[in-house]
């Protein structure tokens, strides 16, 4: 099977997780799919994955992330809450689990880089009748969401500016464009 075949319950609680953690892990519970007939011998076989990536050591570690090699600390807590994921979801009747073609969002190109104060004057400008505190209250807010690991419900990467204006989410979902490269982020 194909990590797309699996139920969105089952693609949150391990791909999204390793994704948040790094795209090598990713790589490596993708891969697992391949070799599996459903959603049921998936999971399985996560957990028996997870059991042996706890036990790998540093020199295999190189091998699956390359040169971003994680803190072993951070690597063994994010295997943790997989697991924890994965017992999540086999409490799921498979009937009840959500299936559909799902692929987060993650966008294309790099967003120009502005301060606050900078898009603020900006903003003002184009729209002088809005509250600008307000606005600024808000970007703040979702600069230290971000900060603090919390993606939009597609699994993709906050963006600041359009999660202050219009709610939170990524570039893809709030504008339904991929390529961010003419708008503006914070720093
Ligand atoms: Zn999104």
């Amino acid at each position: 099977m194909d990590t797309d075949e699996l139920s969105s319950e089952a693609y949150h609680a391990i791909i999204i997780e390793a994704e948040k953690f790094n795209h090598d892990l990713t790589l490596q519970f993708g891969v697992l799919a391949s070799s599996c007939d459903n959603e049921k011998e998936y999971l399985h076989q996560a957990k028996e994955m997870i059991k042996k990536l706890e036990k790998i050591d540093e020199s295999s570690l190189s091998i699956i992330f390359f040169d971003t090699f994680p803190e072993k600390i951070y690597f063994l807590i994010c295997l943790q809450k997989i697991l924890a994921n994965i017992s999540e979801v086999e409490k799921i009747p498979e009937a009840k689990r959500y299936y559909e073609f799902f692929t987060p969002n993650f966008a294309t190109g790099k967003f120009n880089k502005i301060s606050i104060d900078n898009f603020l004057e900006k903003y003002k400008l184009s729209n002088p009748k809005e509250d600008i505190t307000k606005l600024k209250k808000s970007i703040i807010e979702f600069r230290k969401l971000k900060a603090a690991g919390v993606k939009c419900n597609c699994g993709g990467s906050l963006w600041i500016i359009g999660s202050a204006i219009s709610g939170k989410g990524c570039f893809t979902c709030i504008t339904g464009e991929s390529d961010c490269s003419n708008d503006y982020d914070i720093k």
